[in-house]
């Protein structure tokens, strides 16, 4: 288990870069729960040369995690010792459309891509748009929904590895499954690109406005949370084994499983993420004596308790 350095010397330790580093950042600003302790040290690279010189001179007992939108996220109130990088910088949010094909920065918000789809009149990541978060997480991810994943979208990817160098790789070495994939963990996606298919410009608004009227009825929105809590078992759904096993109107302090979908986790304002994290395990602890099957975290828990 990591624990924190000493009050301000990680500092001392890291590389001079072109980028920021910040200190003590609350990780309760950067995910959509709003929970969670600080990042001790976090870079925001301000290139990927910045990056790859930080991924080579950087300490090797300094441990490193990256965050997207911070929207698959459960942060443990202790926070996450070492560097927390976010690739915030202009250079990593650049988009380049060609004949069908995409190519975006992977810390690009999902939802920024709506525009491009829009004024160059291409379909087929429409999805995508819908689901919080950055390009680089969703691919991470593999995210999904409306019948379509990130997986069958993909065309190529460019990452940086452990070593800093820059390479692009096919999406069978992405090994994207559901909800998952099993690249390695110190690979870092810089862009990529997407397949894409001409399509008319109301078309392409009205899978966007048919998908947000969706989530708008069906999901908890506007609300801090960071969505499907547990991955479906195959064949079943998560939700419905939570609200079989009498889990649906569970709260634990300021956390509470959702009304209007019960495998969404609330925060409802002054939540901890202990209460998050509780609520969570009640709930698959239930859901086995109830009937037998075990959930798994699809959200992401990271970081260290108080
Ligand atoms: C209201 C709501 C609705 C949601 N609906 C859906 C849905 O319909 N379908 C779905 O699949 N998900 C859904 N989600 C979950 C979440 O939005 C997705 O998993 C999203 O793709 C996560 O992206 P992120 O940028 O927020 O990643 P984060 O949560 O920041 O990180 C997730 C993982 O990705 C890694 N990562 C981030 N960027 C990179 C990078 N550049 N290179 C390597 N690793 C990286 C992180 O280290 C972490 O392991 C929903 C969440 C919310 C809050």
């Amino acid at each position: 288990m990591f624990q924190f350095f000493k009050k301000n010397s990680l500092l001392k330790l890291l590389p001079e870069v072109k980028g920021k580093y910040l200190t003590n950042v609350s990780l309760s600003k950067h995910t959509w729960f709003g929970v969670g302790g600080p990042a001790e040290v976090m870079y925001i690279p301000h290139d990927s040369d910045d990056l790859s010189f930080f991924i080579q001179e950087c300490p090797k007992n300094v441990p490193v995690f990256l965050i997207g939108g911070g929207s698959n996220l459960l942060v443990r109130d202790g926070g996450i010792p070492g560097v927390v990088i976010k690739l915030d910088s202009p250079a990593f949010k650049q988009v380049s459309v060609g004949t069908n094909e995409i190519t975006c920065g992977a810390g690009l918000h999902n939802i920024e891509l709506k525009k491009y789809l829009l004024n160059h009149q291409i379909g087929g990541l429409e999805f995508l748009c819908s689901i919080p978060g950055v390009i680089g997480g969703s691919v991470k991810t593999n995210a999904g929904c409306f019948g379509r994943e990130v997986k069958d979208v993909i065309k190529s990817v460019q990452i940086m590895n452990g070593l800093g160098k820059i390479k692009k790789v096919g999406v069978a070495d992405l090994e994207l499954g559901y909800r998952s994939s099993c690249f390695p963990d110190d690979w870092i996606i810089l862009s990529i690109t997407f397949v894409t298919t001409p399509d008319t410009k109301e078309n392409i608004e009205k899978k966007l406005n048919d998908q947000k009227a969706y989530r708008v009825a069906k999901q908890p929105y506007n609300q801090k949370t960071a969505g499907s809590t547990f991955k479906n078992p195959q064949g079943l759904r998560a939700w419905e084994l939570i609200k079989k096993s009498g889990c649906d109107t569970l709260s634990v302090g300021g956390a509470k499983v959702s009304e209007k979908h019960c495998n969404f986790l609330i925060n409802t304002g002054n939540a901890t993420a202990k209460d998050i994290e509780t609520l969570g395990e009640i709930i698959i602890n239930t859901v086995r004596q109830k009937t037998y099957i075990t959930l798994e975290w699809e959200i992401k828990r990271v970081g260290i308790d108080k």
